[in-house]
């Protein structure tokens, strides 16, 4: 088999996966640019309460300390466009939680990668600490927008990212690191907590999204929330980029009809018993009860 059979045949278990996109890049140092970007995003304190991210670093500019002797960074897209929305809970959060699901789907492409191939891999599906926007764009899966997210060709930025680390080579793809995306400012200017910097950064103490899923505490005085309140999807339900229609490609992504079935009532009297019942299988678990509860006191 040729070197580009043997890629387009591990692209091709990958995609049986259900990633809708997949790029290959050599892994090694993360550049320079993107580095001091980070590093200043975090001397500024706009990381806000999410401590974890200030860890870690090197590990963080070099995924071949995640795994021993790693070669390649395998990037997947999964499409997780809805063709039905909740005006409470955002699109990402109504079907099985993303981990669990993609995890699970990654595990048997990467078991026939090894098996097939050789080599060891590592799956990171956003819990490792890896620059996973920079790694997909870097394997070419698309480019970051101003609103800090990758948007895919074709499909924008509703997708899940993951890594699968290798211990062998391919040939990387092309980066498009140095691309951009339409640069309209859409989602600069329909922030509601003005949190976006212009440099493809979010200050996340203004952000809807990292206060009502992250936060612990109080929210800040004076905020409510008249959409959202388990994230926000404003800066890309208008990103141009984003008009694609829902898809609904991968089955454990489909909205869950007990999660659907919940409006702002039910939620502010929910008990910890419907909590876990209704959210078992659910990202929103990222949220405590106490949260959603303090969200939903807050809602218009
Ligand atoms: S998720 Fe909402 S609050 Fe956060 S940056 Fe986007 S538009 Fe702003
Ligand atoms: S809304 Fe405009 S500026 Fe923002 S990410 Fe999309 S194309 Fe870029």
């Amino acid at each position: 088999m040729s070197y580009g059979d043997v890629k387009t045949d591990i692209r091709r278990m990958f995609l049986a996966s259900g990633a809708c996109r997949v790029g290959f890049a050599a892994a090694g140092p993360v550049d320079a640019v993107t580095r001091e970007r980070y590093d200043r995003w975090i001397a500024e304190g706009k990381h806000a309460g999410m401590t974890y991210l200030d860890r870690y670093d090197d590990v963080r500019s070099d995924p071949r300390l995640l795994l021993d002797g790693a070669q390649t960074v395998i990037c997947c897209a999964f499409d997780y466009r809805q063709t039905v929305r909740h005006s409470l809970f955002a699109d990402y959060a109504l079907g099985e939680d993303y981990h669990d699901a993609i995890r699970r789907r990654l595990t048997s492409a990467a078991a026939e990668l090894c098996g097939k191939y050789g080599g060891e891999t590592r799956i990171c599906v956003d819990t490792a600490p890896i620059r996973e926007r920079y790694w997909s764009a870097r394997a070419g899966l698309g480019v970051i927008g101003l609103n800090g997210l990758l948007i895919v060709d074709g499909i924008g930025s509703k997708v899940f990212l993951a890594e699968i680390l290798w211990t062998a080579t391919v040939e990387p793809d092309q980066s498009r690191l140095g691309e951009s995306c339409m640069k309209c400012g859409a989602c600069i200017k329909a922030c509601p907590g003005h949190a976006l910097c212009g440099d493809m950064t979010v200050d996340a103490a203004r952000c809807n999204s990292y206060l009502t899923i992250e936060h612990r505490g109080e929210l800040p005085d004076g905020l409510r929330l008249d959409g959202r309140i388990y994230g926000c999807d404003i800066c890309q339900d208008v990103c141009p980029h984003n008009r694609t229609a829902g898809s609904e490609a991968v089955e454990e992504f489909r909205p869950s009809e007990e999660l659907m079935r919940l409006d702002i009532e039910a939620v502010r009297n929910m008990d910890a018993d419907t909590y876990r019942s209704v959210f078992r299988h659910s990202a929103v678990r990222r949220a405590k009860l106490p949260q959603l509860l303090r969200n939903a006191a807050r809602h218009k």
